[in-house]
């Protein structure tokens, strides 16, 4: 493993004949990909911000490869947005190049920027050496989960420490082939699911779709890691459920990882019910890219993430600001990190990145508690996963966890809305499953398992919950109008 080198992609200078990545069956050794990458490179010259039309194709690695190394920041795009959220994004990074791959067409918000397609047929170049000066790598965007996107500024450092850190603990080496499917202009994807395996010198199989087949196919052949979200892992779990080679195939990988959402307590049971095999959590953001894991040889407990990764510093406030000393597993805070993973800066936000920072230390937003071994369980977002109702403060997470465990309930988010009396009344949007259920009697199941303030005081019966194309639930769009349009 070439880990803590003071390179972002040590193996792309001394590139063989292994495969780096591949794509459905189109593949790129690490000869082949440094070579395409170098013609890139090239092109990229001495620009400072490039943008990448990011689908999922081989031709985006050598993209990204061959800009990062020509010492520019890139800006991964999603090819999914639209107009409005595509010109947000080009006004305020300013790319001064766009690449794609071969025939991407570029659409109207970028019909000012000069265009470079990449295609893996070229001669190829030789890779220029990679700054290895601590400059701007990536601005990701954000998932826009609670607001517009901000750019989030990572330095190569922040990525190279916080690749090594999450390496260690899950002893990831040249030997692992990771499996995933996952969009590559979010950390998730991206970080983790691209530059890590190039990082350790190991295989990216990348599924372009996801398919719980695919996936199985890939880990009964010689795939070692899988990476999804908690949607994934949940249509995994419905066809292990009818196909038992699907279930055997996940029971073979070293490591099946799971975030960006929190992956329901009734799913991680599920899968080990049906796998043998328990899902590693771990808990990151565009910001601050991973902040805490279970270690490949830690307890995989439901509804945890883990323990913070090497060098990532990770503490609990209270809503005064106070740190909380006590790790009982009940006490909630706001988690605080500081680290050299940290993010520089929101970019042309500098009102938003100070508001970001109390004292050096990054508030997250996001509220855990802290079990006495050290165990994180994140219990939601301080924005709108807290509910203060008649006097308590009530999180979402725990109310949508028993929900879940119902087995008429498939899906579930709960929300806080105004009430004169309470303050807040707990509401819980339910996706039904196969069987019936009245509202009653999911109060009741919520009763007889939580504190009774903890109850819904309504139930609104949907079709489908507003999500993001990484399955997270946009709790923002839930309001009458959703559940008039969903009912
Ligand atoms: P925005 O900041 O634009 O509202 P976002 O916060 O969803 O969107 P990301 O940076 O992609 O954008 O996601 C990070 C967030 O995802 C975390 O702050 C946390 O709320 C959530 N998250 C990530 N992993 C987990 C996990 N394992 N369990 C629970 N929540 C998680
Ligand atoms: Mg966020």
């Amino acid at each position: 493993m070439c880990a803590d080198s003071a390179v972002l992609l040590p193996k792309l200078r001394e590139p063989d004949e292994s495969e780096a990545v591949r794509f459905g069956t189109h593949g790129l050794s690490y000869a082949r990909l440094a070579s395409v990458a170098g013609e890139v490179a090239a092109r990229v010259g001495g620009a400072k911000r490039v943008a990448v039309w990011a689908d999922a194709a081989p031709e985006n690695c050598a993209a990204l490869v061959g800009a990062l190394c020509a010492g520019a920041a890139v800006v991964p795009l999603n090819p999914k947005l639209g107009e409005r959220e595509l010109e947000h994004i080009v006004t305020d990074s300013e790319p001064e190049l766009v690449l794609g791959a071969t025939g991407f067409s570029a659409p109207s918000a970028l019909s000012h920027v000069p265009v470079f397609e990449v295609s893996v047929e070229v001669a190829g170049r030789e890779l220029p050496e990679e700054p290895a000066s601590d400059s701007d790598a990536l601005i990701v965007y954000t998932s826009g989960t609670t607001g517009m996107p901000k750019g989030v500024v990572l330095s190569r450092k922040a990525i190279r420490s916080n690749l090594d850190a999450v390496a260690r603990a899950w002893e990831w080496t040249a030997t692992d082939v990771l499996v995933h499917a996952l969009p590559l202009f979010h950390v998730h994807g991206l970080i983790l699911g691209l530059l890590g395996p190039l990082r350790v010198g190991g295989t990216l199989r990348h599924l372009v779709r996801f398919e719980p087949a695919g996936v199985a196919d890939q880990l009964a052949g010689s795939g070692t890691m899988l990476f999804g979200v908690p949607t994934m892992y949940r249509r995994l779990a419905d066809d292990a459920e009818r196909d038992p080679d699907i279930a055997r195939a996940l029971g073979r990988a070293r490591l099946l990882v799971s975030g960006s959402a929190a992956l329901p307590a009734v799913e991680h049971r599920r899968i080990a019910r049906l796998t043998g095999q328990r899902v590693v959590e771990r808990y990151g953001m565009s910001e601050t890219i991973m902040n805490c894991g279970v270690r490949a040889s830690g307890d995989r407990r439901p509804g945890y993430v883990g323990t913070p990764f090497g060098g990532v510093e990770l503490i609990l406030v209270d809503d005064s600001g106070s740190r909380i000393t006590v790790s009982d597993d009940e006490t909630v805070g706001e988690i605080l990190v500081s680290g050299p993973n940290l993010f520089r800066e929101y970019l042309n936000r500098p009102e938003d990145t100070r508001a970001a920072f109390t004292d050096g230390w990054f508030r997250t937003g996001d509220m855990a508690t802290r079990a006495p071994d050290g165990y994180i369980r994140i219990v939601g977002r301080r924005a709108t996963d807290m509910i203060g109702s008649g006097g308590f403060r009530v999180g979402a997470g725990e109310v949508e966890n028993v929900l879940l465990e119902h087995e008429a309930v498939s899906e579930v988010a709960v929300t806080g809305e105004y009430d004169p009396d309470l303050g807040q009344r707990i509401v819980a949007w339910v996706v039904p499953g196969r069987a019936e259920v009245s509202e009653r009697e999911l109060v009741e199941h919520v009763v007889g398992l939580l504190s009774s303030h903890k109850r819904p005081r309504e139930v609104r019966f949907v079709r489908e919950l507003p999500r993001n194309e990484l399955g997270k639930i946009q709790k923002g769009k839930l309001d009458r109008e959703w559940g008039a349009l969903h009912a």
